[in-house]
């Protein structure tokens, strides 16, 4: 029951998880929506040192400790219980991000991606959405509506044709688990089909 959302910047995480919740509620579950970096209180003030430029660029090894210490909090404090209760989990990014972001973008050996997630996570997701686009049609939806535009702005198109490659290598290697959306449709069309896929997942 726990299934997360990965994708680019401007891809249509929100909205897509917003559907999510919608169709899984419809029975009747309790469904927890949550995200990465975050998901608590601790992991968002990790999150926010992340993401807010006030201080000197955190090197790829702290961002990674980081990303897995925020991870760590936010798996034990609110997505483990969640399941435990019987609740659906649907994560706006997890473990994907880092290979695709730390890993892919920022040239972090996997291996050590994986080494932190075997002795740090103790879970995985179900099923994972990956909304995919291109980088430049991703860079223009994320300008002026994401939270993070400095951060965005920073990254050369070179740094998210990598992680948009390392997203996709992920989902080559574990098709059963990550299904590939098309996210240049318009977003009503892309949360429409994201529910289809979870749907016919949840029935299998
Ligand atoms: O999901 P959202 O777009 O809000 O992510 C916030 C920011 O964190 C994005 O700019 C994303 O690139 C970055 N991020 C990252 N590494 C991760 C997860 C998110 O650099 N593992
Ligand atoms: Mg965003």
């Amino acid at each position: 029951r726990f299934v997360t959302i990965e994708g680019g910047e401007g891809a249509g995480k929100t909205t897509v998880l917003r559907a999510l919740r919608d169709a899984l509620a419809a029975d009747g579950d309790e469904v927890v929506c949550t995200r990465e970096p975050g998901g608590t209180p601790l992991a968002e003030l990790i999150r926010g040192l992340l993401l807010d430029p006030g201080h000197e660029p955190a090197r790829p090894d702290t961002e990674l400790l980081l990303m897995f210490a925020a991870r760590a909090q936010h798996v034990q404090e609110t997505i483990v219980p969640a399941l435990e209760r019987g609740a659906w989990v649907i994560s706006d990014r997890f473990t994907d991000s880092s290979y695709a972001y730390q890993g892919g973008g920022r040239g972090i050996d996997p291996a050590r991606i994986a080494a932190l997630e075997a002795a740090h996570v103790g879970i995985a997701p179900a099923v994972t959405l990956l909304l995919d686009l291109g980088v430049q049609q991703g860079r223009e939806r994320a300008r002026g509506r994401d939270a993070f535009p400095d951060r965005i702005e920073a990254e050369q198109d070179a740094f998210f044709e990598r992680v948009r490659s390392a997203f996709l290598a992920r989902a080559q290697a574990e098709p059963q688990r990550i299904r590939v959306i098309d996210a240049t449709r318009s977003a009503d069309v892309v949360a429409g089909d994201a529910v289809r896929v979870l749907l016919a997942a949840r029935e299998a």
